[in-house]
């Protein structure tokens, strides 16, 4: 099992996540978390494994919708 660990983007915070310990939703600009510590805005992709599983993995900026 593998789990990407989330890296906040805001510079001066740069807080790893792991994946557990954030909220994952779409607020209509594509999947993100919000940094529980500075509140910025990360965005995610999502990801289905083969056996069904889904993974959230980090992108550079935002999604293109
Ligand atoms: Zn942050």
């Amino acid at each position: 099992m593998s789990s990407s660990t989330f890296v906040c983007r805001n510079q001066s915070c740069g807080t790893p996540w792991e994946p557990n310990e954030v909220v994952i939703r779409n607020e209509g600009q594509g999947l993100l978390f919000r940094c529980p510590l500075c509140g910025a805005r990360n965005y995610v992709e999502r990801f289905e494994a083969e056996d069904g599983s889904v993974v959230y993995e980090q992108i550079e900026g935002r999604p293109f919708l």
